[in-house]
Formats: C-alpha cells, sequence, structure tokens
C-alpha cells in the first residue's frame, strides 16, 4: 500500500517559490537589457563606430553597401531563428502542463483528453507519481467500465432491434435514448 501522505504545505510553498524567482529572474534580465540599451545611448559614440565596424557597415563603397553585405545578410536568419523560436514556444504550450503556471511536461490526459496534466496535477493521481499498484488499479477499473458500458449498449441495441424500422421507432428510441442516459447517470454517481 501506498502512505506516502499528499502534497504538504512545505512542498507547494517551495514549489510557489521556485516561480517566484523564475520571475525574478526574468525582471532581472529586462533590467540588464535596459540597463545596456541606456549605456549604449550614453555611449553612441563609441559603441556606434564599434557596431559600424562590426557590422560592416562602413569602409565600403556606397553607405547601404557595406550594411547589406555584412550585418544584414544576417537578417534572414534572424527570421529562420524566430521561426524555431515560434515553433519551439508553440511545442511548450501543446505539451506542458495545463494547470496555470505550471512548467512540467503534461502527458496525462484528463476530463477525457480536454486536459494534459502532469502527474502532480492530474486529480487521479493525487500529487504522486503513478505508482505500479496505481497504474493497474486504474488499467482494472477503466476495463471493468469499459464492459459495462460495452454490456449496456448491447442491452440497448437487442431491445430496440424488434421494433426500430422506420418512423415512429425512431422518436421511441429517442425518448429510450434520453432515459437510458439518465439511468447510466445515476449509475455513475452511486
Ligand atoms: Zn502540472
Amino acid at each position: 500500500m501506498d502512505t506516502d501522505p499528499p502534497p504538504s504545505d512545505v512542498e507547494l510553498r517551495r514549489e510557489r517559490k521556485r516561480t517566484k524567482w523564475a520571475f525574478v529572474a526574468l525582471i532581472g534580465l529586462i533590467c540588464a537589457a535596459v540597463a545596456g540599451g541606456a549605456a549604449w545611448v550614453l555611449h553612441a559614440d563609441t559603441t556606434d563606430h564599434w557596431l559600424a565596424v562590426h557590422t560592416g557597415t562602413i569602409n565600403e563603397p556606397g553607405p547601404y553597401y557595406g550594411f547589406w553585405s555584412g550585418f544584414g545578410s544576417d537578417l534572414a536568419e534572424f527570421g529562420i531563428l524566430g521561426a524555431i523560436a515560434t515553433g519551439v514556444y508553440q511545442l511548450v504550450k501543446k505539451y506542458n502542463c495545463h494547470e496555470p503556471g505550471c512548467w512540467r511536461v503534461g502527458t496525462h490526459p484528463a476530463a477525457g483528453g480536454q486536459f494534459l496534466l502532469c502527474y502532480r496535477h492530474h486529480p487521479e493521481y493525487k500529487g504522486k507519481r503513478p505508482t505500479h499498484e496505481m497504474i493497474e488499479r486504474l488499467h482494472r477499473e477503466h476495463i471493468t467500465q469499459q464492459a459495462a458500458i460495452h454490456d449496456r449498449l448491447n442491452e440497448i441495441q437487442k431491445r430496440l432491434a424488434p421494433g426500430a424500422v422506420h418512423g415512429d421507432a425512431r422518436v421511441d428510441s429517442a425518448d429510450e435514448r434520453v432515459s437510458e442516459r439518465h439511468e447510466m447517470d445515476n449509475h455513475h454517481t452511486q
């Protein structure tokens, strides 16, 4: 038997702290970028000359020849890099856990595949990695459920088969289907 307690407050707090630090790091990066931009503006003469030399914008025939044969020719590569970055972003969005703020890979479908969740946020796993026992139990439950649904459908089909030709029978079967669904719902909630 599994006797691990569910994720404690300490663990949850630790996770929240980790998210907070990621946020702080992001803010730090933005600040560094802003500081870099400010330094560039303040020392414009030096940086512009350095940039001009290193991007090949000076000492070439014509004012823009150097740009297009130097740094400018790399612009297409930035487009490719952008496309790759977008692709990676889309992939992350597709496979990361649907729990807001969670960065784990979510591979466990919930609610009939509407959500992909990590083991920690999947309601059936209760915050723990699925153990071998849990996998076996859920598998057995799934098979039992499928068999029950299958039996029920067979039963309904048998009951409908003699009368279900055309016309009125179709109306009857629709009514019956509704009542069957109610019965099944009741069965599930028990
Ligand atoms: Zn998650």
